[in-house]
């Protein structure tokens, strides 16, 4: 249980008045509609994670002022770059009461090297901003963007967000840090250690521990600027779809794609989609069933005819030289064959044809579609759970999630994501916020599979702040006489260390500082 400090609305009051003093009146939105702005705009409960209002630094002198404030009256801060971070819970903190400190004025785009292929981004540029400048450069680089690409390029790299593309898992791909820590210093990652580092955002390599990976998914320090690497543009790309008819046969999907993708064959983690997945990007389901309950089979079996697709679909993409891409795409191809049916027509890009064909990591929003799959006010929970490459090991998994997503009435939907050794079992509880039901059924229905994953072994990749706690709960190795786990145990030492005030989003990934987490009982700051 955690409590708040202090629930003293003096306190964040003055706070908000002494940030108008210091940054001006027009960077500081604490009104009620402000407030409902910054909460988590899928959650069933708006109070649930209510902030007392936000604060919109510009640079990063503005920021230090801010986290003085907050030290010398000991509000807690929730950073967030875009703020767009929907299934997960938007821009809202873990606790109520925090005030969200939003990045995105902090816009710029300080470096592309196009020879090296990277970029230096502040926490406000959104996919979109890198993409209108790359696109102004001529495309010389290619970025992998998440299916809601409304969010920054930072804030969702920190959160290790994945993409489709060869450069696809984000968080892998950071190079080089700077990032304020809760005294209102700078500290500068990697080589970016030495003044006048000349290889701050090229290599990983360093001297002493590599802190690029401490502030992802954590609450140890607020990131300013962030290096990343970008794909150089391939010279064509090649894509070949595959489907398979029955749920029963993901096992042998993932049995047949992950050694190619070891092997360095397949250039990006493929994903194993359910059919409802890929119908909600193309319309509500009313557009094919207006009754009450889940999806019944039969209406399952002619959407799928519908939009020509099998239970499960994937889609193989090779970027590269078009004789190494048409090569490797045969070779996969013929491995394939007796697993998955006959090779699929390939799709050949080339650079000059239209760059909306290229497989590169186009922006979009197209996805948000999948929100309005039951109508009213939509919502979405994701669930991804880290599991081993292994076909009957995955196979089961679904069995096991498809169970729980239908004993809560809700229609499957998920998406397997192959790596070489791992698999991100992306699942999107879809849902109605309007729907009594629903409201009743989700909550109940991740925490059961929180449970179910944590008894196979199986820990998150990522969790919505609802579930922070609960989720780093399951990491309970070394745990003393049902005490928090070793990890938890380190995580404290180090926030109490790095932030003895505990400014620093409290709560975040379960991790609490001291004040927050020593007796007393869960209490919510409201302003
Ligand atoms: C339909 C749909 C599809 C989606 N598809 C994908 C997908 O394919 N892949 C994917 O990864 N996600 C996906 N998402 C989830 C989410 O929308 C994206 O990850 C989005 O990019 C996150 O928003 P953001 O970039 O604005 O991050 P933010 O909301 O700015 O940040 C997320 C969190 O990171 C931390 N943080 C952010 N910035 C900082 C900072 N500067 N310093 C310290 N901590 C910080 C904070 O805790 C913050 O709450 C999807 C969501 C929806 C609704």
């Amino acid at each position: 249980m955690h409590k708040v400090a202090t629930d003293d609305r003096g306190a964040i009051g003055t706070f908000f008045k002494a940030c108008e003093a210091a940054l001006g009146m027009d960077r500081v939105q604490a009104l009620a509609q402000d407030r409902m702005a910054y909460t988590d705009q899928m959650g069933f409960d708006a109070t649930a994670h209510e902030p007392a209002g936000a604060v919109a630094p510009r640079s990063v002198e503005e920021l230090r002022q801010v986290v003085r404030l907050a030290n010398a009256h000991e509000v807690a801060l929730w950073p967030v770059s875009r703020g767009k971070n929907f299934g997960y819970g938007g821009a809202a903190p873990v606790l109520a009461g925090s005030v969200v400190v939003d990045l995105s004025g902090l816009k710029r785009i300080h470096e592309i090297d196009v020879k090296r292929g990277f970029c230096v981004v502040e926490p406000g540029v959104g996919f979109y901003d890198l993409y209108d400048e790359l696109a102004r450069l001529g495309h010389p680089l290619w970025m992998s963007v998440p299916g809601n690409a409304w969010g920054s390029v930072a804030g969702n790299a920190l959160e290790r967000g994945k993409g489709p593309q060869p450069y696809g898992d984000h968080g892998a791909q950071i190079c080089g840090l700077e990032v304020m820590l809760a005294d209102g210093s700078l500290v500068r990652t990697g080589t970016g250690a030495m003044a006048g580092s000349k290889t701050w955002h090229l290599s990983r390599d360093t001297y002493g521990p590599a802190w690029d990976q401490m502030f992802c998914q954590s609450n140890f320090g607020i990131v300013t600027r962030l290096g990343l690497w970008l794909m150089p543009a391939p010279e064509a790309t090649l894509s070949m779809d595959y489907a398979l008819a029955e749920p029963g046969d993901l096992a042998r999907g993932v049995d047949a794609i992950y050694p190619l993708r070891q092997r360095g064959l397949i250039d990006h983690d493929p994903a194993w989609v359910s059919y409802v997945g890929i119908a909600s990007f193309v319309g509500p389901r009313r557009t094919w069933y207006e009754g009450e309950g889940l999806l019944p089979e039969e209406v399952g079996a002619q959407i799928r005819r519908q939009l020509g697709i099998g239970w499960w679909n994937a889609q193989l993409n090779f970027y590269g030289h078009e004789e190494v891409i048409r090569a490797k795409a045969r070779v996969v191809a013929d491995a394939l064959e007796k697993a998955l049916g006959p090779r699929p027509e390939p799709r050949l890009w080339r650079q000059g044809d239209d760059f909306g064909a290229s497989h590169a990591g186009i922006p979009s929003t197209r996805d948000m579609m999948m929100i309005d799959w039951y109508g009213g006010r939509g919502g979405h929970l994701g669930f991804s759970p880290i599991l081993p490459a292994d076909g009957a090991l995955a196979q089961a998994q679904f069995e096991r999630t498809r169970a729980r997503f239908e004993a809560a009435g809700i229609d499957y939907y998920g998406a397997f994501s192959v790596g070489g050794r791992a698999i991100i079992s992306i699942n999107e509880i879809l849902y109605d916020r309007d729907d009594v039901a629903m409201a009743k059924s989700v909550p109940v229905l991740m925490n059961r599979l929180i449970e179910d994953a944590a008894r196979e072994g199986y820990a998150e990749y990522r969790t919505h702040i609802d579930a922070m706690d609960r989720v780093a709960a399951t990491l309970d190795y070394g745990a003393r006489e049902g005490g928090p786990g070793a990890m938890a145990r380190l995580n404290a030492l180090l926030k109490d260390a790095i932030d003895p005030n505990g400014i620093l989003a409290p709560g975040k990934q379960g991790i609490w500082p001291a004040r927050y987490r020593e007796g007393g009982s869960a209490r919510v700051l409201r302003p």
